[in-house]
């Protein structure tokens, strides 16, 4: 599904004419298949027919709100989305990523650093489909191939980041892993905040392995110093 040697077919989904012909051509110059749209409505037809590998979303569009933009292509693709905005507090760059960003940009920025971020999220995408073998722990299977989660051999739905962050989890089985280590490998972030981010996506998947924090089974999280995935005790 990933195209090899890190190019990628993006759709590029910006209001502003100067820099979409500008941002096209510097990423179709590094090796890439752009197509680019002008507004929120065409970027949401545009994932839906051109099945695109990655997508680079500007916020501030004039026709629908960037977030609902995300949504919108969340709710019928797990495409990578990189979004680009002007805002770089912690709290709206946690909500994007809640909201299901891959990762973000701040404006203004540049077609080189657009370009190393698409590759970034192509890379992660590309060790995920290199296949380790099925992981287990205990009545838990993970298959990194299919992104298949069974518990007691009956399925377990989870979404793309819930899934990322329970792989990363069992590729270290009974070690406590940071949630900023989490953040790099799930999220890509070498950014300061965020812990968030990581309760969020934790709590999620507890609900679907049905445990709690508070009585878990597979996810035990020591407090100050990150999350363990162990099978339980028998
Ligand atoms: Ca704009």
């Amino acid at each position: 599904m990933v195209t090899l040697g890190g190019m990628a077919r993006v759709l590029l989904v910006e209001d502003d004419a100067a820099i979409r012909v500008s941002l096209g051509k510097a990423l179709t110059a590094a090796g890439h298949v752009v197509a680019a749209v002008g507004s929120g409505a065409a970027g949401v037809a545009g994932v839906a027919r051109d099945r695109p590998e990655v997508v680079l979303l500007d916020l501030g569009l004039p026709d629908l709100d960037g977030r609902d933009v995300l949504a919108m292509v969340r709710s019928v693709s797990d495409v990578p989305v990189i979004v680009a905005t002007a805002r770089d507090d912690d709290a709206s760059v946690v909500k994007l990523l809640d909201a299901g960003a891959d990762d973000y940009v701040i404006k203004p920025f540049s077609s080189a650093q657009i370009d190393a971020r698409i590759r970034a999220v192509l890379r992660r995408l590309g060790a995920d489909q290199q296949g380790d073998p099925t992981v287990d722990v205990g009545p838990l299977k993970i298959d990194p191939r299919s992104r298949e989660v069974t518990l007691d051999g009956a399925p377990v739905d989870l979404t793309r980041k819930e899934f990322d962050l329970l792989l990363a989890l069992s590729r270290r089985p009974g070690a406590v892993v940071s949630k900023r280590e989490l953040l790099a490998e799930v999220w890509g972030l070498p950014w300061g905040g965020g812990d968030r981010t990581v309760d969020v996506h934790l709590s999620w998947l507890r609900r679907k392995l049905g445990e709690t924090a508070a009585a878990p089974r597979f996810l035990h999280s020591v407090r100050g110093v990150g999350v363990k995935l162990a099978a339980p005790e028998v």
